[in-house]
């Protein structure tokens, strides 16, 4: 969806509030689906003609385990502070890596909360903290069954054990 910023952009120190639900997908190549809109509860506000972008938002995710390749779905939440200035009232002297510029009178606000998703996702993705994932012999998935070839491996202390031996 397009943020309308008319009711503020030319109004220093003017806020509206923002409460939406966004149908957001996600891109091709992407190791996650959005399973859920993403919800934004915040506001936009006018601070000396910079627009600036404040909220959390949640979403609910389907992933793949890194460990156990089971699909498995999480939810997520992220907050969201962003800062945006006009192209014309920025000049070369006042650069600012945080103050994204823009034209016209409306920001993409779907880019702002995929990116922010995006941004916030968990460096791993494990469908539980202590996922058995999969038997690197025979392929079994762990969580479910153990299987009779991982008795060599699974344990570190023994792992210790053999480089003493
Ligand atoms: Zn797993
Ligand atoms: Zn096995």
């Amino acid at each position: 969806m397009e943020l309308n910023l008319s009711p503020i952009l030319n109004y220093d120190g003017k806020k509206m509030h923002i409460c939406e639900a966004v149908s957001l997908s996600a891109l091709p190549g992407d190791r996650f689906e959005i399973i859920s809109p993403v919800n934004f509860d915040g506001y936009a506000q006018n601070i000396g003609g910079t627009i600036e972008i404040c909220g959390s938002s949640s979403a609910e995710l389907k992933l793949t385990c890194d460990r156990c390749m089971d699909e498995f779905s999480t939810h997520i939440d992220f907050s969201v502070n962003e800062k945006y200035r006009k192209h014309d009232d920025i000049s070369d002297t006042e650069e600012n890596p945080d103050i994204t510029p823009f034209s016209g009178t409306s920001l993409n606000f779907d880019e702002i909360l995929y990116s922010n998703l995006y941004m916030n996702l968990p460096s791993k993705f494990l469908c539980k903290d202590d996922c058995k994932g999969l038997c690197p012999v025979c392929g079994q998935n762990l969580n479910i069954k153990e299987c009779d070839c991982t008795t060599e491996t699974t344990d570190p202390r023994f792992d210790i054990l053999d480089k003493l031996l």
